[in-house]
């Protein structure tokens, strides 16, 4: 099995029709999508978040196991007609452990959300004390957010990066884990470009008798090419998502040590949720599958230095990328001094096809609906084979945006290199 051949991903996504059964039945939604198929073409996407799912994913999503109903786990079902859906499931999971070196894996959370309620519920009880990063400084709304199960169930107290580098403060981590005793400490971040240091924070953990849990959901494809050091050998448990560098379905996975393996299950089936989507489950499979093909390494490897490459063009136009640079897919930059604030640095991209996200930085003196900074992931761009040489470019056309040049020019040359992906590919 190997990875869609980016160009032809590209082109099929281009050229998207909505099938004759869905025009038929419903043209109002019908036109919706294929507005939507113009709006994903007509740019570059640079969410940090976002992906192009492989067609082999999507092929495995519309499949017959849509309809399924597979309430419980493989043997122990509460409904008739399991058998294809019980093999389907056992091989997802042994994919996932083997990809991950994981001893367990639960392939049913719908999300990255449901599976970290799934992990506090595995692990905490309401109003139990919780460390993680503070969301100002770039943790995820489900690790303490007041608008969150997280932050409302739970006493969730935040740790930092530090102000002169912009680097995690395990000073800091160590310092609030003694004071407060945490039951458990999570780390992971939606917008740290640098490696997470997990045997520090697992140490840190030991010392207050506190669970390890990784956010690690914006790094899950990562780590599935070795791309940076998995979690896997030091967290209780790893929460982690399959839509984003992956490349898979939109979906939560949990990995976790055989000894929690039992209340990772039950919190997931049926504490958090009920049957799980086991045509999403199929497309796990299928995606676990690609990330151990060498064309995934590739396509890894360019993101990363892709985003290197991006980080190092937009210091240059005057723009602040946080921690000096990047280990990841991730770029956050500071964008104040170009002038502009990160919602206006949004739009004016947008104008030119730049899709790219408005972020907080930490310590941001800008109000929350406009922040200082940027952030962009390089994810969806080395799915279409760009590389480094493009995103250098690509981060010299921000800069130039950003500086008041017109989006006009700007929005022709993405046309291009979008048209450069697709003729590169179909070689
Ligand atoms: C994306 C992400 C999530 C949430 O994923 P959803 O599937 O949108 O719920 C959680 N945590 C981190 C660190 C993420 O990057």
């Amino acid at each position: 099995m190997t990875l869609t051949d980016a160009a032809h991903a590209l082109q099929a996504r281009h050229a998207w029709e909505p099938p004759r059964a869905l025009s038929a039945a419903d043209p109002e939604l019908a036109d919706l999508l294929s507005a939507e198929a113009e709006r994903r073409a007509s740019g570059l996407q640079l969410l940090a978040g976002e992906n192009l799912a492989t067609e082999a994913v999507l092929a495995a999503l519309a499949g017959p196991l849509v309809d399924k109903y597979a309430e419980g786990y493989p043997g122990r079902r509460h409904h008739t007609g399991c058998a294809v859906a019980d093999a389907t499931e056992l091989l997802a999971i042994s994919r996932a452990r083997a990809l991950f070196a994981a001893e367990h894996a639960n392939v049913q959370p719908r999300s990255g959300t449901s599976a970290m309620l799934a992990a506090f519920a595995a692990l905490l009880r309401p109003g139990d004390s919780v460390l993680a990063m503070s969301l100002e400084h770039g943790g995820h709304l489900s690790c303490g957010s007041r608008a969150n199960f997280s932050g409302r169930w739970f006493d969730v107290i935040g740790y930092g990066v530090r102000e002169q580098d912009g680097l995690i403060d395990l000073d800091q981590v160590r310092e609030l884990a003694k004071a407060h005793r945490p039951k458990a400490i999570i780390a992971g971040s939606i917008s740290y470009p640098r490696r997470l240091d997990w045997a520090a924070f697992r140490e840190i953990a030991d010392e207050v008798d506190a669970y390890l849990v990784a956010s690690a959901a914006q790094i899950t494809g990562l780590v599935a090419a070795g791309a940076v050091p998995s979690p896997v050998p030091y967290a209780d448990v790893v929460v982690a998502a399959t839509h984003k560098l992956l490349r898979g379905p939109r979906g939560g996975l949990l990995l976790c040590t055989g000894e929690l393996a039992d209340r990772v299950d039950r919190a997931v089936f049926p504490f958090t949720q009920g049957g799980a989507a086991m045509n999403e489950v199929a497309a796990k499979a299928v995606a676990f599958a690609q990330a151990t093909t060498p064309e995934f390494g590739a396509y890894i490897a360019r993101a990363v230095e892709g985003a290197r490459a991006l980080a190092t063009a937009l210091a240059r136009t005057g723009a602040r990328p946080l921690t000096g640079g990047t280990d990841t897919h991730l770029v956050t930059a500071d964008v104040s001094a170009l002038g502009v604030t990160g919602a206006q640095a949004e739009r004016r991209c947008a104008a030119a096809g730049l899709m790219l996200g408005k972020c907080a930085v930490p310590f941001d003196a800008a109000p929350a609906a406009e922040t200082s900074g940027i952030r962009l992931g390089t994810g969806a761009a080395a799915a279409l084979g760009l590389g480094p040489a493009e995103l250098a470019e690509v981060g010299a056309l921000i800069g130039a945006l950003l500086s008041g040049g017109a989006p006009a020019a700007a929005a022709a040359r993405v046309r291009e290199l979008l048209q450069a992906a697709g003729a590169k590919g179909s070689r």
